[in-house]
Protein backbone atom coordinates (compact mmCIF):
# COMPACT_ATOMS: atom_id res chain seq x y z
CA UNK A 1 0.00 0.00 0.00
CA UNK A 2 1.11 3.54 -0.77
CA UNK A 3 0.06 6.59 0.78
CA UNK A 4 1.13 10.01 -0.08
CA UNK A 5 0.40 13.69 1.50
CA UNK A 6 1.61 16.25 3.59
CA UNK A 7 2.84 15.44 7.28
CA UNK A 8 0.94 16.90 10.03
CA UNK A 9 1.45 15.43 13.55
CA UNK A 10 0.08 12.09 13.99
CA UNK A 11 -3.40 11.94 15.81
CA UNK A 12 -3.27 9.97 18.71
CA UNK A 13 -5.83 8.35 20.96
CA UNK A 14 -5.35 7.77 24.94
CA UNK A 15 -5.60 4.09 25.36
CA UNK A 16 -3.42 0.65 26.56
CA UNK A 17 -1.43 1.34 24.53
CA UNK A 18 -2.09 4.41 23.48
CA UNK A 19 -3.17 4.54 19.50
CA UNK A 20 -1.71 6.54 16.70
CA UNK A 21 -2.99 7.91 13.33
CA UNK A 22 -1.57 9.40 10.23
CA UNK A 23 -4.15 11.48 8.74
CA UNK A 24 -3.67 12.48 5.20
CA UNK A 25 -6.30 14.48 2.77
CA UNK A 26 -8.03 11.18 1.41
CA UNK A 27 -6.92 8.58 3.96
CA UNK A 28 -5.30 8.05 7.26
CA UNK A 29 -3.05 5.07 8.72
CA UNK A 30 -3.50 3.41 11.91
CA UNK A 31 0.38 3.35 12.84
CA UNK A 32 0.23 1.08 15.67
CA UNK A 33 -0.57 -2.17 13.18
CA UNK A 34 2.52 -0.98 11.28
CA UNK A 35 5.08 -2.10 14.21
CA UNK A 36 6.61 -5.02 13.31
CA UNK A 37 6.95 -4.35 9.55
CA UNK A 38 9.01 -2.41 6.86
CA UNK A 39 7.91 1.16 6.06
CA UNK A 40 9.69 3.20 3.17
CA UNK A 41 9.47 7.07 3.72
CA UNK A 42 10.01 9.03 0.65
CA UNK A 43 10.53 12.96 0.62
CA UNK A 44 8.05 14.09 -2.50
CA UNK A 45 8.41 18.48 -1.91
CA UNK A 46 7.24 21.24 0.70
CA UNK A 47 3.66 22.57 1.18
CA UNK A 48 3.27 25.03 3.76
CA UNK A 49 0.27 24.22 6.49
CA UNK A 50 -0.73 27.72 6.34
CA UNK A 51 -0.73 28.92 2.64
CA UNK A 52 -0.52 25.36 1.42
CA UNK A 53 2.03 26.90 -1.26
CA UNK A 54 5.01 24.58 -1.99
CA UNK A 55 7.27 26.82 -0.18
CA UNK A 56 10.26 25.58 2.01
CA UNK A 57 9.04 24.67 5.37
CA UNK A 58 10.83 27.19 8.05
CA UNK A 59 9.69 25.98 10.98
CA UNK A 60 6.75 24.17 12.61
CA UNK A 61 5.06 23.62 9.37
CA UNK A 62 4.96 26.84 7.88
CA UNK A 63 6.84 28.69 5.30
CA UNK A 64 8.98 32.08 6.68
CA UNK A 65 6.41 34.42 5.52
CA UNK A 66 3.32 32.67 7.04
CA UNK A 67 5.59 31.73 10.56
CA UNK A 68 6.19 35.62 10.78
CA UNK A 69 2.76 36.92 9.73
CA UNK A 70 0.20 34.02 11.06
CA UNK A 71 -1.36 34.53 14.56
CA UNK A 72 -1.58 30.75 15.13
CA UNK A 73 2.74 30.78 15.65
CA UNK A 74 2.85 33.99 17.94
CA UNK A 75 5.57 34.58 20.71
CA UNK A 76 2.82 33.85 23.06
CA UNK A 77 2.24 30.20 22.05
CA UNK A 78 6.11 29.02 23.41
CA UNK A 79 5.86 31.45 26.01
CA UNK A 80 2.97 31.95 27.34
CA UNK A 81 3.59 34.55 30.20
CA UNK A 82 3.25 37.00 26.90
CA UNK A 83 -0.11 36.34 26.28
CA UNK A 84 -2.06 39.68 26.46
CA UNK A 85 -5.77 38.61 25.16
CA UNK A 86 -7.01 39.06 28.85
CA UNK A 87 -6.04 42.68 28.59
CA UNK A 88 -7.61 43.31 25.39
CA UNK A 89 -4.19 43.83 23.42
CA UNK A 90 -3.01 42.38 20.59
CA UNK A 91 -0.01 40.45 19.37
CA UNK A 92 -0.56 40.22 15.91
CA UNK A 93 -5.20 38.94 15.74
CA UNK A 94 -6.24 40.01 18.91
CA UNK A 95 -9.67 37.74 17.94
CA UNK A 96 -7.85 34.96 17.44
CA UNK A 97 -5.79 35.68 20.13
CA UNK A 98 -8.72 35.97 22.46
CA UNK A 99 -10.32 32.10 21.46
CA UNK A 100 -7.02 30.31 22.20
CA UNK A 101 -5.75 32.39 25.03
CA UNK A 102 -9.49 32.94 26.94
CA UNK A 103 -9.74 29.21 27.88
CA UNK A 104 -8.95 26.95 30.57
CA UNK A 105 -5.22 26.49 30.66
CA UNK A 106 -3.43 23.62 32.32
CA UNK A 107 0.30 24.01 34.36
CA UNK A 108 0.92 20.67 34.60
CA UNK A 109 4.21 18.33 35.69
CA UNK A 110 4.95 15.81 33.42
CA UNK A 111 7.52 13.01 33.26
CA UNK A 112 9.42 12.13 30.00
CA UNK A 113 12.83 11.75 31.18
CA UNK A 114 13.29 13.91 34.04
CA UNK A 115 9.88 16.14 35.53
CA UNK A 116 9.50 19.03 33.44
CA UNK A 117 6.60 21.60 33.64
CA UNK A 118 4.59 22.83 31.05
CA UNK A 119 1.48 24.68 30.02
CA UNK A 120 -1.45 23.67 27.75
CA UNK A 121 -4.68 24.14 26.75
CA UNK A 122 -7.25 22.19 28.76
CA UNK A 123 -8.79 20.64 25.32
CA UNK A 124 -5.79 19.56 25.11
CA UNK A 125 -5.33 16.56 28.19
CA UNK A 126 -3.90 14.47 27.88
CA UNK A 127 -3.03 14.44 23.89
CA UNK A 128 -0.65 17.19 24.85
CA UNK A 129 1.48 14.72 27.19
CA UNK A 130 1.40 11.85 25.01
CA UNK A 131 3.14 14.02 21.82
CA UNK A 132 5.66 15.03 24.23
CA UNK A 133 6.21 11.07 24.79
CA UNK A 134 5.56 11.99 28.83
CA UNK A 135 5.44 8.51 30.98
CA UNK A 136 3.26 10.06 33.44
CA UNK A 137 1.77 13.85 34.26
CA UNK A 138 -0.40 15.41 36.30
CA UNK A 139 -1.95 18.79 36.79
CA UNK A 140 -0.63 21.40 38.91
CA UNK A 141 -3.78 23.75 38.77
CA UNK A 142 -6.36 25.09 36.42
CA UNK A 143 -6.57 28.75 35.53
CA UNK A 144 -8.96 30.52 33.39
CA UNK A 145 -6.42 32.09 31.09
CA UNK A 146 -3.02 31.70 29.31
CA UNK A 147 -1.34 34.49 30.66
CA UNK A 148 -2.00 32.95 34.18
CA UNK A 149 -0.64 29.64 33.40
CA UNK A 150 2.52 31.47 31.89
CA UNK A 151 3.08 33.05 35.11
CA UNK A 152 3.05 29.83 37.05
CA UNK A 153 5.01 27.99 34.37
CA UNK A 154 7.79 31.03 35.01
CA UNK A 155 7.66 30.64 38.91
CA UNK A 156 8.27 26.88 38.52
CA UNK A 157 10.78 27.08 35.84
CA UNK A 158 13.68 27.34 38.48
CA UNK A 159 13.20 24.50 39.98
CA UNK A 160 11.91 21.92 36.55
CA UNK A 161 12.77 21.73 33.48
CA UNK A 162 10.65 22.91 30.63
CA UNK A 163 11.80 21.09 27.74
CA UNK A 164 11.89 17.29 26.69
CA UNK A 165 14.86 15.74 26.68
CA UNK A 166 14.30 13.75 23.72
CA UNK A 167 17.04 11.38 23.23
CA UNK A 168 16.33 10.11 27.25
CA UNK A 169 12.20 10.52 26.17
CA UNK A 170 12.90 7.44 23.15
CA UNK A 171 15.41 5.75 24.97
CA UNK A 172 13.31 5.14 28.12
CA UNK A 173 15.82 6.58 30.40
CA UNK A 174 13.30 7.93 33.12
CA UNK A 175 13.82 9.24 36.75
CA UNK A 176 11.85 7.63 39.71
CA UNK A 177 10.42 10.39 40.36
CA UNK A 178 6.45 10.45 42.58
CA UNK A 179 4.75 13.50 40.27
CA UNK A 180 1.76 13.23 43.37
CA UNK A 181 4.70 14.18 46.01
CA UNK A 182 6.12 16.20 43.86
CA UNK A 183 3.26 18.87 43.54
CA UNK A 184 2.86 18.44 47.30
CA UNK A 185 5.76 20.41 47.60
CA UNK A 186 5.19 23.04 45.02
CA UNK A 187 2.42 25.30 46.37
CA UNK A 188 4.53 27.49 47.66
CA UNK A 189 6.18 28.57 44.80
CA UNK A 190 2.92 29.68 42.94
CA UNK A 191 2.48 33.23 42.05
CA UNK A 192 -0.20 34.43 44.50
CA UNK A 193 -2.85 35.39 42.19
CA UNK A 194 -2.85 31.85 41.07
CA UNK A 195 -2.86 30.03 44.40
CA UNK A 196 -7.06 29.77 44.40
CA UNK A 197 -6.72 28.05 41.77
CA UNK A 198 -4.31 25.41 43.13
CA UNK A 199 -6.54 22.03 44.63
CA UNK A 200 -4.62 19.55 46.57
CA UNK A 201 -7.25 16.95 46.19
CA UNK A 202 -7.73 17.37 42.60
CA UNK A 203 -4.90 14.87 41.57
CA UNK A 204 -5.81 12.93 38.38
CA UNK A 205 -2.36 11.36 37.40
CA UNK A 206 -1.97 10.11 33.65
CA UNK A 207 0.11 7.19 32.93
CA UNK A 208 1.13 6.48 29.22
CA UNK A 209 1.55 3.71 27.82
CA UNK A 210 3.54 3.93 24.48
CA UNK A 211 3.19 1.31 21.83
CA UNK A 212 7.24 0.38 21.63
CA UNK A 213 8.01 -3.48 21.08
CA UNK A 214 11.81 -2.62 22.15
CA UNK A 215 13.29 0.71 23.45
CA UNK A 216 16.89 1.51 21.56
CA UNK A 217 19.85 2.11 23.68
CA UNK A 218 20.39 5.13 21.21
CA UNK A 219 19.11 6.82 18.85
CA UNK A 220 19.93 8.79 15.71
CA UNK A 221 17.38 11.27 13.73
CA UNK A 222 16.21 11.29 10.44
CA UNK A 223 15.84 14.39 8.54
CA UNK A 224 14.18 14.25 5.35
CA UNK A 225 16.18 17.48 3.94
CA UNK A 226 19.25 15.56 4.24
CA UNK A 227 17.95 11.71 3.65
CA UNK A 228 14.93 11.83 1.39
CA UNK A 229 14.47 8.29 0.80
CA UNK A 230 14.24 6.18 4.18
CA UNK A 231 13.49 2.77 4.86
CA UNK A 232 13.25 0.04 8.14
CA UNK A 233 11.39 -1.79 10.91
CA UNK A 234 9.06 0.20 12.89
CA UNK A 235 9.39 -1.19 16.32
CA UNK A 236 7.37 1.63 18.33
CA UNK A 237 5.89 4.74 18.32
CA UNK A 238 6.19 7.39 21.41
CA UNK A 239 5.60 10.94 21.91
CA UNK A 240 5.62 12.43 18.10
CA UNK A 241 8.27 9.92 17.00
CA UNK A 242 8.69 6.78 14.75
CA UNK A 243 11.58 4.50 16.23
CA UNK A 244 12.84 2.16 14.21
CA UNK A 245 14.99 -1.73 14.42
CA UNK A 246 18.57 0.20 13.41
CA UNK A 247 18.13 3.03 15.70
CA UNK A 248 16.96 5.81 13.71
CA UNK A 249 14.19 8.17 15.06
CA UNK A 250 11.35 10.35 12.99
CA UNK A 251 10.13 13.36 14.64
CA UNK A 252 7.10 13.30 12.35
CA UNK A 253 5.61 16.56 14.54
CA UNK A 254 9.61 17.83 13.63
CA UNK A 255 8.12 17.36 9.70
CA UNK A 256 5.07 18.91 9.52
CA UNK A 257 4.27 20.70 5.85
CA UNK A 258 6.50 18.06 4.29
CA UNK A 259 4.86 15.71 1.83
CA UNK A 260 5.92 12.67 1.71
CA UNK A 261 4.97 8.71 -0.03
CA UNK A 262 4.94 5.93 2.64
CA UNK A 263 4.83 2.22 1.60
CA UNK A 264 3.70 -0.29 3.73
ZN1 LIG B 1 2.98 29.69 3.98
Amino acid sequence: MQYEGVLTKMETEYGTPIQYYLVFESDFLNVNQLIGKDIAIDFVGYQCLNCGKKKKIFRQGFCYDCFYSSAAVGDWIMKPELSTAHLGIADRDLAYEEKVQLQPHIVYLALSSEVKVGVTRKTQVPTRWIDQGANQAIAIVEVPNRYLAGITEVALKNHYADKTNWRKMLTNDIEAIDLMAEKLKIQDLIPAEVQQYFHLEKNDLYQMEYPVLQFPAKVKSLSLDKTPSFQGKLIGVKGQYLLFEDRTVFNVRGSEGYVVRIEV
